[in-house]
């Protein structure tokens, strides 16, 4: 099983013919709501690709809350851990793209910037249930710790068993945990602790971008940032094969197991304690590269969890990132097993 920690956001777009200047109204070409987040994103990618998802974090008391939840259980991810917080809104991005494409985003954080403590203790109860072996699961979830929780019931002990694949592995070494940086860092950092302390492996998307504390590193079992991202992290400028294996080679420094640097259409370079290896990009006809990156890191940690060497998860991930990168949106671009498993066998 894979457990997503971070962000629900709703995306609000309007599309207009430029941006609008400070005291200025324009009036837009249109406008959609879209699902996004890149803590949901992931979930999404990973559930499309038929792999147990759960989503562990907030949305709001409001209409876009409900319209998140709703969205996300569509999608097959598990939200009975996601908390709804009646106190305060759900995360939203404010959106304006203009007629060439030039954007101007306003992202308010929400039930996102309240992620904590008690957020990581559902996690942990995850975690302690996905570790019994399946006949034991009885009752996922520990009582909400405040206001109601997302999933309308707890699942019956038959839906958590065809839910945890593959059945026979029990125990936590199928399962990993996926985080972002859209939730309060010390809120990252405690549940990076916890996973690690129950022995599964932690992948970190280090965005949006911004520095890192020494301690989260060595928590973590794969870093992938893109060259933004990792050329905030390691101080230099990424912008290619060689930075990027340079940057790689830094962050293994820093303490992290393994460095996977994307370089969206240029492909990705890898870094593991034994290796560093560069996989190309897929050939596709990019529209919009919104959540590739998310897409990149639901197929590699899909494949991690059904036990395919890195390598080989890392195909997955650029094959992933690539179809997201063919279709608009974010959680709607997200491939299913077929369409992935088409893209590798060219
Ligand atoms: P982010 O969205 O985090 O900035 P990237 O843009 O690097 O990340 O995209 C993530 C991954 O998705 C890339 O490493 C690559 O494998 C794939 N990808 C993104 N854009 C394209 C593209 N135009 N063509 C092919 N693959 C792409």
């Amino acid at each position: 099983s894979i457990i997503v920690f971070g962000s629900i956001n709703i995306d609000l777009v309007s599309k207009t013919p430029r941006l609008p200047l400070p005291g200025e109204t324009l009036t837009g070409h249109s406008f959609v709501t879209a699902p996004g987040g890149k803590g949901a994103n992931q979930a999404v990618a990973i559930a499309k690709l038929g792999v147990p998802s759960y989503m562990v974090g907030r949305v709001g008391g409001d209409n876009f809350g409900r319209e998140l939840l709703a969205s996300l259980q569509a999608a097959g991810v598990r939200t009975e851990n996601v908390l709804v917080d009646e106190s305060i809104s759900s995360g939203v991005a404010a959106i304006a793209v203009d007629d060439n494409g030039e954007n101007q985003i306003i992202i308010t954080p929400g039930a996102n910037g309240r992620v904590d403590e008690t957020d990581v203790e559902r996690l942990q109860s995850v975690l302690k249930i996905l570790s019994r072996p399946p006949s034991q699961r009885k009752g996922t979830n520990s009582p909400p710790s405040q206001g109601g929780l997302g999933g309308s019931r707890p699942p019956s002990q038959g839906e958590l068993e065809k839910s945890i694949s593959p059945p026979s592995q029990g125990g936590l070494g199928g399962s990993i945990l996926l985080l972002q940086l859209e939730i309060p860092l010390s809120a990252v950092i405690t549940a990076a602790q916890v996973a690690k302390a129950a022995g599964i492996q932690v992948i970190l998307d280090p965005a949006p971008a911004q520095n890192l504390p020494d301690e989260l590193y060595p928590l973590i079992d794969i870093i992938t940032p893109n060259e933004t991202e990792a050329g905030r992290l390691v101080g230099f400028t990424v912008d290619g094969r060689e930075t990027a294996t340079e940057a790689a080679r830094a962050l293994l420094q820093k303490g992290v197991g393994n460095a996977i640097v994307k370089l969206g259409a240029k492909g990705v370079i890898c870094a593991t304690q034994a290796e560093t290896f560069f996989t190309p990009a897929f050939s596709v006809t990019a529209v919009d590269t919104v959540a590739a990156g998310d897409a990149f890191n639901g197929g590699l940690a899909a494949a991690l969890v059904e036990g395919l060497p890195l390598r080989q998860a890392v195909v997955w991930g650029a094959a992933a990132g690539a179809l997201a990168a063919t279709k608009p949106g974010a959680q709607s671009a997200m491939c299913d097993r077929p369409t992935l498993e088409a893209l590798m066998a060219t």
